[in-house]
């Protein structure tokens, strides 16, 4: 079978016209696929939604109990038969929960690799390879220009900043679902072990995180009283980049705005959100990881979605490899 004919890129997203399925559609289908939980490809309001057990908790505590009419949980690794057409979900490693989808029908293979990151990550397990005859990669960072340093050196300049300025609370944004995580459980791994406090926005997330067995210590809500406010001197308060636009960083002690993203490696982005300490912390990968995972995954083709596509489409016909741009619409890249 033609790839094409297995899976093909559609108004509401990419469609399994054989299985009469979507995967991560942008408008509510009969039929969805979902990889993970991020807003961009999660969306509430389909007929039927198979994913990870955890992408199925995540939607709910986002959307509420009646966020599809009915759901299956897709297991690592379970091969399941979907109008004759077999597909199997394995790690992303993007968030918790996250998964690629294997999509196969006729002996031909595709996959679907959702939002992916090759770097270890304490809060979901790895990325696994998968060989197949279509790689579905996205291309968020798809620039040579992108190298996304070591994340535990990050954390390190962090806790060096609280060593710097014991009287300053240093307010870090982080989205909601998987970074703001991530970014605790780095700090914890690197033997940080007071209290983190949490704007009531990631309260659901890290209280799911951590009843899932993700270790994130001693996490407490920044709420604010008169007679609290020096209580946040020389703390971590994690908040969504919502939270910043709304000045809400500003009412804590002489208030040091950090912000976690692959986009902090840019300085112009991070100044425009007034940003003292970025953080080059990101859930995807970047140019040498999405080359090479390209390289070792060693598809006969390779289809680019959402991102700076024409960069690494270049760079796979540069390779011999061919491939070509989705342009698929709707993905905002909610988690970076
Ligand atoms: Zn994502």
């Amino acid at each position: 079978m033609k790839p094409d004919n297995l899976l093909y890129p559609a108004p509401k997203g990419l469609y399994c016209e054989l299985g009469n399925f979507y995967i991560d559609p942008v408008q509510p289908v009969e039929r969805a696929l979902i990889t993970h939980g991020h807003s961009d490809h999660a969306r509430a309001g389909h007929g039927h939604v198979l994913a990870t057990r955890e992408t199925l908790d995540i939607m709910r505590l986002r959307y509420g109990d009646g966020f599809c009419g009915a759901s299956a949980i897709a297991r690592f690794g379970e091969t399941i038969a979907i109008n004759g057409v077999r597909v199997t979900f394995r790690p992303a490693g993007h968030v918790l929960g996250s998964a690629q989808i294997c999509v196969e029908a006729d002996g031909t293979r595709i996959v679907v690799s959702g939002d992916y990151k090759r770097r270890a990550d304490p809060t979901c397990p790895p990325f696994e390879p998968i060989g197949c005859d279509v790689f579905i990669t996205e291309a968020t960072f798809g620039l040579p220009v992108f190298h996304h340093p070591d994340d535990e050196r990050e954390i390190a300049r962090l806790l060096m900043s609280l060593k710097q300025f014991p009287e300053r609370a240093h307010v870090v944004g982080a989205y909601a679902l998987g970074k703001a995580q991530r970014v605790i459980a780095l700090l914890r791994r690197q033997g940080y072990d007071e209290p983190i406090h949490i704007h009531g926005a990631l309260a659901k997330l890290c209280d799911y995180y951590q009843s899932q067995g993700i270790d994130l210590g001693d996490i407490r809500p920044a709420t604010l009283g008169p007679a609290s406010r020096q209580d946040f001197a020389g703390m971590i308060v994690i908040g969504p980049p919502a939270a910043f636009a709304e000045r809400w960083a500003r009412r804590f002690p002489d208030p040091l705005a950090s912000f976690a993203s692959g986009w902090m490696l840019i300085r112009q982005r991070a100044k425009q959100r007034g940003v003292e300490l970025p953080l080059v912390i990101s859930d995807h990968c970047d140019w040498a990881e999405l080359t090479e995972t390209i390289r070792e995954v060693a598809p006969a083709e390779v289809w680019v979605t959402h991102g700076r596509e024409e960069a690494l489409v270049r760079w796979c016909e540069l390779q011999g490899i061919p491939a070509r741009p989705l342009h698929l619409v709707g993905y905002e890249d909610e988690g970076e």
